[in-house]
């Protein structure tokens, strides 16, 4: 089995680029049936869903389409609110529009509901949520995920855009830990 070493840590061959190729094939598939004619706004989620959002959105097929990009964006609020993730860089009115929210991967899910009780707030007409990875068995957020790629264990994952520290990024396939 295929292994790289990022950092201290080990991880091997768990998904390859063709795999994800085809899924995310598939989603955009869906999307290009189910989303023409409402002019979307694809908003990639920086930094991990850059490589997810080159591959999908190179598959949509109608020009009528944008896409833009974000970020979460952590400060300390006041004693009360905590730790605040406050999502920055979008430029675009959203009002009445139809928004595709472009994640990597969701995992508790506490990131895409704060991003979508956000986005919210700004009247789009509607979200839809398109993920390339969930794991399911870390979800607290009961969270509607409109696009799903490829559902995977609770483990921790590299690749395809996904870091481990700021390393393994440009990795075409997806990597999983290595369990001593
Ligand atoms: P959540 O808020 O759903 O728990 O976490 C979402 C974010 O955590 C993702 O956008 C991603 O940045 C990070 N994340 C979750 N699981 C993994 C993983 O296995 N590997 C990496 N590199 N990041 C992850
Ligand atoms: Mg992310």
């Amino acid at each position: 089995m295929k292994r790289v070493k990022i950092h201290d840590k080990e991880f091997e061959l768990f998904i390859s680029h063709e795999k994800i190729q085809s899924v995310v094939e598939q989603m955009a598939e869906k999307m290009n049936a189910e989303l023409v004619g409402k002019n979307p706004l694809f908003l990639c989620i920086l930094n991990g869903s850059f490589m997810f959002a080159a591959e999908l959105f190179k598959r949509i097929n109608f020009v009528e389409s944008e896409i833009s990009f974000v970020k979460l964006a952590s400060y300390v609020g006041d004693q009360t609110t905590g730790t605040v993730k406050e999502l920055i860089g979008l430029n675009e009115d959203i009002e009445g529009r139809t928004v595709v929210v472009l994640e990597d991967i969701v995992d508790t899910g506490i990131t895409i509901d704060n991003i979508q009780q956000q986005l919210k707030r700004m009247n789009p007409k509607e979200v839809l949520v398109a993920t390339m990875l969930l794991k399911p068995d870390a979800l607290k957020k009961d969270v509607d995920l409109k696009y799903v790629g490829i559902e995977i264990p609770n483990d921790f994952i590299v690749g395809c855009g996904l870091d481990y520290d700021g390393h393994g990024r440009n990795l075409i396939d997806i990597y999983s830990i290595v369990k001593e």
